[in-house]
C-alpha cells in the first residue's frame, strides 16, 4: 500500500468508524447469523496474491458487520455491557502504527513509562494506595491468574523450582467469577483445592464460613495460602466483606486479592467508594477499564502492593533479553507471563485525558441511576419480583412464573435486535439480567427494554 492509498483508505475507514458510533443502532445488537454461517461464505483457502483493499473493506461492511453482536449498541444490556468511545479508537489505531512492544524499558520506552503515568492516576482516581505498583494485562483472567500464581510464591518460594505443591489451597466465594477457578488450575494448584466459599442472602461471602474453611484444611494438614474477594460479582454485583475477610488474611497470613473487574471503575466516584472498603488492605486487585472507562478490549489494570513477590515468581532473563540495569528502567516481562505486550496505556491515557475522572464518574452515575430506576419499575409491577439486591447498575429479576417461561421473554425481547439482555442462575433458579453500561445508552433504552419485557410477558 502506498502512503496515498494507506491516507485514502484510512479516511475512508475513519469515516465508517465515525457513521457507525454516531448510529450502532442502526445494525441489530444481535446478528441474525447462524453457526457456522460466516465461516460457509469466506473462501476455504487463503489468496495467493494480494487482493484489492476496496474489496476487503466491501466484504468487511457485506459479511463481518453483519454476523457482530454490537456491544457499542445502546441496547446493549447483557453480560457486563460497556462501549468503546472516540479517544480510545484513536489511541488504539496509533498503538498499532507505531507498533510498540514493552517488553523491557528499551525496547519500548514510552510503552513502559505510559503504562506506569496511567497506572498512577488511575491509583489516584481511584484511591488506591499509591506506593502500589500496577500492570496492564489483557484481562482480568489473566490479573487473577498471576494473583494465584504470586499467592503461590508467597506460601512456598520453591514452588517456582520444584513445582507447586500438594496441598495449597484457595478461596473465593461461590459468587466469585470462574476465572479465579481457572488460574487456580493453570498454576497448578487444582480444582480439588479451590473452595467455593458459601454466600449470604444478598450472594456476599461469608466471612464466619470462610474462616470455618481455613481452619477445616489446617487441621486437615492442607495448606491455605489465597482468598480472592469480589466487589461487584458477575451475577449479581454484590460485594464481598472485604474488611472482615481482610482481618482473616492477617490472621492466617494469606493473600489477599480483589477481583473488582466490573465494580472497581465505580472507585473513581467518590459515593461509591464504600464498596471498597477494606481494598487497600489487599495484596493485590484487579479492574477492567475495557469493562466501564469506555476503553476498546482489552485492557485490565493489576495492582499490587507486594510487586517483589510477582518479580520472583516470574523473573526469567534470558542473555538475549539482559538489559543494564537502571533504577527507572522498569522491565515489564519480570512481572509475569507474557513477554510482548502491546501498547494498551495509549487509548486508556487519551481516555483519562478526553474525559477526566469527573466525566468518566458522570458516564458511571448515570447508568447506576438508571439501573436503580428500573429497579423501582420492576418492583411496583407484581408480576415481577427481583431476585438480587441492585446496588449498581444490574438488575436481576424474575417474571413471577417458570424458568421456561422467564427463557422466553429473553428470547422474544433479544429477538427484536432492539436490545441484548442476559439471564443467570439465582437460588437454583434462572434470572433475568439487565447491565448498563453503555455510554450511549439512556432513559429512553431503558423504557424500551421495560416494554418489550412487558410486552413478552
Ligand atoms: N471478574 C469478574 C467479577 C467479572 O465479571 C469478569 C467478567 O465479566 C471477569 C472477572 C473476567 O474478565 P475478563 O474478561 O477481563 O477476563
Amino acid at each position: 500500500m502506498t502512503p496515498e492509498e494507506f491516507r485514502r483508505y484510512g479516511y475512508q475507514t475513519i469515516d465508517w468508524i465515525a457513521d457507525y458510533l454516531a448510529r450502532p443502532e442502526r445494525y441489530p445488537v444481535l446478528p441474525s447469523v447462524k453457526p457456522g454461517q460466516l465461516t460457509d461464505a469466506l473462501p476455504a483457502r487463503g489468496p495467493e496474491f494480494g487482493e484489492p483493499m476496496d474489496a476487503i473493506l466491501a466484504d468487511f461492511e457485506r459479511l463481518i458487520v453483519p454476523a457482530m453482536t454490537h456491544w457499542n449498541h445502546p441496547g446493549f444490556m447483557a453480560y457486563f455491557a460497556n462501549s468503546s468511545s472516540e479517544p480510545g479508537i484513536l489511541g488504539e489505531l496509533l498503538a498499532a502504527a507505531l507498533n510498540g512492544n514493552g517488553m523491557v524499558w528499551k525496547s519500548g520506552p514510552a510503552v513502559v513509562e505510559l503504562e506506569q503515568v496511567t497506572l498512577r492516576w488511575l491509583r489516584q482516581w481511584t484511591g488506591l494506595p499509591e506506593d502500589w505498583f500496577g500492570t496492564i494485562y489483557d484481562t482480568a483472567s489473566v490479573g487473577s491468574m498471576h494473583a494465584v500464581a504470586a499467592a503461590r510464591e508467597a506460601a512456598d518460594p520453591d514452588s517456582r523450582t520444584r513445582g507447586t505443591p500438594p496441598g495449597l489451597v484457595v478461596y473465593a466465594s461461590e459468587q466469585a467469577h470462574s476465572s479465579v477457578e481457572k488460574g487456580t488450575i493453570a498454576v497448578g494448584i487444582g480444582q480439588d483445592n479451590f473452595r467455593k466459599v458459601p454466600v449470604d442472602a444478598e450472594f456476599r461471602m461469608n466471612p464466619d464460613a470462610l474462616a470455618a474453611l481455613i481452619e477445616r484444611d489446617l487441621a486437615a494438614g492442607l495448606r491455605p495460602c489465597c482468598v480472592a474477594a469480589t466487589v461487584g460479582t458477575t451475577s449479581t454485583t454484590s460485594v464481598d466483606p472485604v474488611p472482615a475477610i481482610a482481618d482473616i488474611c492477617e490472621r492466617y497470613k494469606l493473600w489477599l486479592h480483589v477481583d473488582a473487574a466490573y465494580a472497581g471503575s465505580l472507585m473513581l466516584a467518590p459515593e461509591f467508594r464504600w464498596a471498597f472498603a477494606g481494598c487497600d488492605r489487599a495484596d493485590s486487585l484487579v479492574m477492567n477499564p475495557h469493562k466501564w472507562l469506555m476503553t476498546p478490549m482489552d485492557c485490565s489494570a493489576f495492582f499490587t502492593r507486594r510487586p517483589e513477590i510477582l518479580r520472583n515468581a516470574f523473573s526469567l532473563i534470558p542473555p538475549y533479553l539482559r538489559t543494564p540495569d537502571h533504577p527507572r528502567a522498569l522491565n515489564l516481562m519480570d512481572y509475569g507471563v507474557p513477554l510482548g505486550r502491546r501498547f494498551r496505556a495509549l487509548k486508556l491515557w487519551f481516555i483519562m485525558r478526553t474525559y477526566g475522572r469527573e466525566g468518566l464518574a458522570e458516564i458511571l452515575r448515570e447508568h447506576v441511576r438508571l439501573a436503580q430506576d428500573l429497579a423501582l419499575e420492576i418492583d411496583a409491577d407484581p408480576r415481577f419480583e427481583r431476585t438480587a439486591p441492585t446496588p449498581f447498575s444490574a438488575i436481576c429479576f424474575r417474571y413471577k412464573g417458570t424458568d421456561d417461561e422467564n427463557r422466553q421473554i429473553q428470547e422474544r425481547v433479544n429477538a427484536t435486535g432492539e436490545v441484548f439482555i442476559s439471564g443467570t442462575e439465582l437460588h437454583g433458579r434462572f434470572s433475568l439480567r439487565i447491565a448498563i453500561g453503555n455510554r450511549g445508552t439512556g432513559s429512553e433504552h431503558v423504557a424500551r427494554v421495560w416494554e418489550l419485557i412487558r410486552e413478552a410477558v
